[in-house]
């Protein structure tokens, strides 16, 4: 069958087969799965395309404000069934592709998950660029197109090993390349005073060019676009080398550019320490800065009207340089006035906090700073003795002990400071900004994270969406608040039941899954408890696979005693340098191996770790949970956004009163939510006694046993020490109060086993956390970014 033997197609149809025949090159006959994935995904780009430019016009129509995201990572996932929904095309593409005889779900999953970041920062990235384009916010997502993303987790005899993630093998058909976007970006040099003017002259530049994906939001009423820069080098091949035989010499300047767009550090909460790593933050911040610029220019005459018509967010510290760069633009470059251009500078810009984790905020020392980046060390001295000028004795200094405190310049040189929940928000008041909060006490305000709903919710969990839009309409997709309406019908029998009916439904696509991906059989029936994020001592994995190993020895001892079967569900990815996660990751797959052998104890309990954990796989997992694991040491999880994802789609919480879980458990009532654990003030007076953990495991059997099964090498039979890193740090300093939480998480997995045990209890507590999640939007959280941060307005049609 070619292109033209087959007339008077279904649009949707047609359109997939002109791009076949046209784009890709191959007839029907011959297409391969990704042939036909490539045909439908240039299909639907094209729709996208249409309501892209509409929106551009429209921007520079309204000369409206436009709001700028600068973001080390965006965890963007698959695309292709996201933009199909959105554009409210889904049913039309699977008719057509069935109608062309393919598996509409296989050509879906073809698409490899675009892993261009670690976890929750930059999935909150992702989800913000869909909120925006679905309130039409114009706004631009700025970050590196990094050739390799999150690596590939895979587990060999327990233990983690990492491959290089590959996802731009095989071409990107949502990307346009934009050879007329590039610019220089330097590196290194000097600087000298020419005519009272300072002048940067780099020792070295890569070019950064421009790729850009369109983000269309709900109902295709707008799309925004994430501009993603690749380096390349200025003169790509030394052809003097190249004709004396020097092949590899020749290409060394390709080569080193190259490396500043090739992966993505794979660690968020330690900084690399790397000389890559602050080539990478400079290079596209200083691109986005430059392009930001070069728009602003194009459609306004007084750079004085900068704040007014551009809001720039920092996502975190990776890129705060943002700040000296933009005033060497526009005092060096421009040559405004010094004080003016910080001023304008920080009418501009704002930051997000998302730790306080202490190894996670960034410093950098002062001779790497100065060498690399020579000017910008010398304004971010002279921006650091203007605030010490303006707050004499109370300042705060950038550059201390011989580096530069990323955080403190990203709050000096802000408009607004935005923490990411309300209890992180107020713990960077008293915390690490308490001193800089004194002197600027209107800057910080907060923002809870939120998620979007159309992938969520809708996409990932069609039937769930299904039951909500037959009792109320399909209103709520866009405006998720409107799910309150969903708590009026709970109290009809028939959509009770079909709640529990489409979980279970969830649960058996799960388990089919499973059973096929990874050869392990999960009962559908069993309560299945879900901890999937990354692996970190602060998020404690080790807490539940201790209770995990405390349940086992419960049932041994008293097989008869009417458990409640549970499967435990664990994913996620440990920093390859976090040795300590990794052993986390090994003691779980080792416990697993010995408790699903157990023919007595696997009826009631079982353990899976599934490997490579990432967006495509969230989006299996979420839909299908019965119970939520967030159980971080109380003050230190900023906010979380995984919490909400269960919660929206009716997974009951087993959790600490810590970043959004406080407000998850406000809004879905404290009776639908199973609480633990000390709270953050507790946390830190629990942490003044010396003996902690040596007083909760005297004085809680359960967790002894546990640990001296570990440490007996009941999982680890070939080694028995194996685990007393964990063991040893657990019964020792104990920073993240495993020990001091373990009774408190025991007695409330124990009540969540009982009302487990009640169907008809637990689906109205799941239906009242879905029907109550709605406040947890990710356009709730950009609204409140627009009014409270940017300044920044609706546009046009989706206005
Ligand atoms: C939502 C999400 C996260 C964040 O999860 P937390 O539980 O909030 O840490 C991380 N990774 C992926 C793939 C996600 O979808």
């Amino acid at each position: 069958m070619t292109y033209q033997e087959t007339q008077a197609r279904p649009e949707m149809q047609d359109a997939i087969l002109r791009h076949l025949t046209y784009t890709i090159g191959k007839d029907a006959d011959h297409a391969t799965l990704h042939d036909w994935r490539m045909a439908l995904s240039f299909a639907v780009r094209d729709r996208i395309v249409d309501s892209w430019f509409a929106s551009t016009r429209a921007a520079y129509g309204a000369g409206a404000k436009r709001v700028y995201y600068l973001s080390m990572e965006f965890l963007i996932g698959r695309l292709l069934g996201d933009a199909l929904v959105n554009l409210r095309a889904d049913a039309e593409a699977r008719a057509a592709v069935e109608a062309l005889g393919l598996d509409f779900d296989k050509v879906l999953h073809d698409e490899p998950d675009a892993a261009l970041g670690n976890g929750g920062l930059g999935r909150l990235a992702a989800c913000f660029l869909e909120s925006l384009s679905t309130l039409a916010c114009p706004a631009m997502g700025y970050g590196i197109r990094y050739e390799h993303g999150l690596f590939r987790q895979s587990f060999e005899g327990g233990r983690q090993v990492e491959e290089a993630e590959t996802w731009l093998q095989q071409r990107h058909p949502w990307e346009f390349e934009r050879p007329e976007a590039i610019y220089p970006v330097g590196f290194g040099g000097h600087v000298a005073e020419r005519e009272g003017k300072m002048v940067w002259t780099p020792g070295e530049a890569v070019l950064a060019e421009a790729h850009d994906t369109p983000v269309v939001g709900w109902e295709g009423r707008w799309t925004n676009t994430l501009r993603l820069w690749g380096a390349r080098a200025v003169d790509p091949l030394d052809l003097q080398r190249f004709n004396y035989g020097d092949y590899l010499g020749a290409a060394a300047p390709e080569m080193l550019a190259r490396s500043i767009s090739r992966v993505l550090y794979p660690d968020d909460t330690t900084p690399a320490g790397k000389e890559l790593r602050l080539k990478q933050e400079y290079f596209f911040t200083a691109a986005s800065l430059h392009d930001i610029l070069r728009r602003f220019d194009s459609e306004h005459g007084d750079i004085r009207a900068l704040p007014d018509k551009v809001a720039i967010q920092l996502n975190d510290t990776h890129p705060a340089i943002a700040g000296p760069e933009l005033v060497r633009l526009l005092h060096d470059e421009r040559g405004l006035p010094f004080d003016e251009a910080v001023d304008l500078a920080r009418a501009t810009l704002n930051y997000t906090n998302h730790t306080l984790l202490p190894e996670a905020l960034e410093k950098w020392p002062v001779d790497l700073m100065g060498r690399l980046l020579p000017r910008h060390m010398m304004l971010i001295e002279r921006i650091d003795a203007d605030h010490a000028a303006r707050h004499p004795g109370r300042s705060v200094p950038i550059v201390a002990e011989g580096e530069v405190n990323m955080g403190t310049l990203s709050f000096v040189m802000a408009n607004r400071v935005n923490g990411v929940s309300a209890l992180h928000t107020e713990l960077v008041k008293e915390t690490v900004f308490a001193d800089l909060h004194a002197l600027h006490p209107a800057r910080i305000v907060n923002q809870t994270n939120g998620v979007t709903p159309r992938r969520w919710l809708h996409a990932c969990n069609p039937r769930l969406s299904g039951i909500i839009t037959g009792a109320i309409g399909e209103a709520w997709v866009g405006d998720l608040e409107r799910l309150s309406e969903f708590e009026a019908h709970l109290g009809d029998a028939g959509l009770q039941e079909e709640i529990a009916g489409a979980k279970r439904a969830n649960k058996v696509d799960l388990s089919n899954w499973v059973a096929a991906a990874h050869g392990v059989s999960l009962d559908p029936d069993a309560m299945f408890d879900v901890q999937i994020k990354r692996i970190h001592e602060y998020k404690r994995q080790h807490l539940n696979i201790l209770e995990a190993i405390a349940l086992w020895q419960a049932i041994r001892a008293n097989p008869g005693a009417g458990w409640t079967p549970r499967v435990k569900i664990f994913g996620g990815k440990a920093a390859p340098g976090y040795v300590f996660a990794k052993k986390i990751i090994h003691l779980i797959n080792d416990v697993a191996r010995v408790l699903n052998a157990d023919p007595v104890t696997s009826p009631y309990l079982k353990v899976v770790f599934l490997p490579n954990y990432n967006v495509t796989l969230a989006e299996r997992l979420i839909p299908a949970a019965d119970l939520s694991e967030q159980i971080s040491t109380a003050g230190k999880e900023a906010s979380g956004t995984g919490n909400m994802k269960f919660a929206l789609n009716g997974a009951l919480t087993v959790g600490t009163l810590d970043g959004a879980n406080v407000e998850i458990r406000d809004h879905v009532g404290a009776e639908n939510f199973f609480l633990f654990g000390m709270t953050a003030p507790e946390v830190v007076a629990r942490r003044g006694l010396h003996d902690h953990a040596a007083q909760a495991i005297a004085a809680d059997p359960r967790l002894a046993a546990a640990l001296e099964a570990i440490e007996q090498g009941a999982f680890s039979s070939d080694d028995p020490g194996r685990f007393h890193d964990i063991t040893g740090n657990l019964r020792g300093p104990d920073y993240f109060l495993v020990c001091s939480d373990f009774s408190d998480y025991w007695r409330a997995q124990r009540g969540v086993d009982a009302a487990y045990r009640d169907p008809g209890r637990w689906t109205r507590m799941a239906a009242l956390n879905t029907a109550r999640s709605g406040w947890f939007s990710s356009d709730r959280t950009i609204r409140g970014y627009m009014a409270d941060i940017w300044g920044a307005a609706p546009v046009g049609p989706g206005a």
